[in-house]
């Protein structure tokens, strides 16, 4: 059992639910609602333990903060197989175990879908990231995150001496984040010169047919197949000569092994965490601007939070440009006038929101 730190901020709730009958256990954490009512996410894995859970709930409330949505940050973890044969079965008992819990609201996250928060909003009227039918807005069909890095870009491109429209993109993992910033980002004039998956990177200097690479992953499950420029390993990715570099796969992927080969003058951070603290430090040490994941990626809970809050699709979308434009002037003044890494002003600043308005309740 992991030992809880307490701080200034949370967490607010740590609960461990157990059905003997049906065998399942999970977590949830709410970790501070000053802010309004937590949102985050329902992880599913075999493995998830309740340090990751605490973890992730904190990041929430940092991110929900500065996203400037009127959320505190929450968490949880159902610790079964999220391909096993019983998941609406599992969910439907989940959400009748957090009934009660009235400042958590579910929504979607590794191993949970829009399917299976239809299964809780059934079972307890409360969940974001809904299917279309039940007034949800698709996230990945929409793209929104990639639209809001793509934004993101707009306010960014200046501080790192970058002509936006003109510039070569690098993405490292063309999923639903990393194909809609490379779309967005082309809406704007800039080039795809390079996109990864886990089966390799394809590089073509003279820039890529984003349409035509989507369609190609699409049908053939990777970048690869592209046809044309020269195939390399997925990690060579890092290496390419760009402008902007977007990692919009998993964490920890640009370290202090590979963070010396980086060419690009912008990283715009699509996955949660894709930089080693280390490796940040070594980027502004080499003049490359790194803009954090929760100012960055942001546009997905902006999206959550105006779906719950039943705004239409427009109003999202100038949502989720206001406030990433916003925050990321905000954060990057701050950090250049203070000599501090991006990540760190935008902690900052998002900590300080939240402990604004702890002072004004009472618990
Ligand atoms: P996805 O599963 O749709 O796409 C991930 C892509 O990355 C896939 O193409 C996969 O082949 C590739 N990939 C995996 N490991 C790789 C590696 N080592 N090198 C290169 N490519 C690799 O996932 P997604 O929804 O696009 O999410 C990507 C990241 O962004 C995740 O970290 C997620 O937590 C984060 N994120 C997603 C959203 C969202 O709106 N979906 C919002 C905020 C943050």
């Amino acid at each position: 059992m992991c030992e809880i730190q307490y701080d200034e901020l949370g967490p607010s709730k740590v609960i461990h639910l157990y059905s003997k009958k049906a065998q399942l256990r999970a977590i949830v954490v709410v970790d501070n609602t000053a802010l309004g009512p937590a949102i985050g996410g329902v992880r599913v894995s075999p493995l998830v333990s309740t340090e990751e859970v605490l973890r992730l709930a904190r990041t929430m409330t940092l991110k929900n903060s500065i996203a400037g949505i009127p959320h505190g940050g929450g968490k949880a973890g159902i610790l079964v197989d999220p391909k096993g044969p019983e998941k609406e079965r599992y969910f439907r008992i989940f959400a009748k175990q957090i009934k009660d819990l009235q400042e958590y609201i579910p929504g979607p996250d590794m191993g949970s879908d829009e399917e299976a928060m239809a299964w809780i909003y059934d079972e307890i009227g409360r969940a974001c990231g809904l299917p279309e039918e039940l007034g949800g807005l698709p996230l990945d069909k929409l793209g929104a995150t990639g639209f809001g890095l793509s934004e993101c870009a707009e306010v960014s491109c200046p501080y790192a001496g970058i002509d936006l429209k003109k510039a070569r993109v690098a993405v490292q993992g063309f999923g639903s984040v990393g194909k809609a910033a490379a779309w967005f980002l082309s809406e704007k004039g800039a080039v795809l010169v390079a996109a990864s998956d886990t089966k390799g990177t394809i590089h073509c200097a003279d820039g890529i047919d984003i349409d035509k690479l989507i369609e190609i992953k699409q049908s053939t499950g990777s970048v690869i197949n592209y046809g044309e420029g020269i195939r390399m390993e997925t990690e060579d990715l890092f290496s390419r000569e760009c402008d902007i570099l977007i990692p919009a796969a998993i964490p920890d992927v640009i370290n202090e092994e590979n963070v010396y080969s980086i060419k690009a003058k912008l990283i715009l951070q699509g996955a949660n965490i894709p930089a080693t603290r280390a490796a940040e430090e070594i980027l502004m040490k080499r003049g490359i601007l790194s803009v954090p994941d929760f100012i960055a990626n942001a546009g997905g809970v902006i999206m959550a939070a105006m779906e719950y809050a039943k705004k239409t699709e427009k109003e999202t979308f100038e949502a989720i440009s206001s406030k990433i434009k916003k925050n990321t002037g905000l954060i990057l003044e701050k950090a250049m006038q203070e000599k501090i890494l991006p990540r760190a002003a935008a902690e900052e600043l998002s900590k300080d929101k939240v402990l604004k308005a702890m002072r004004c309740r009472e618990y």
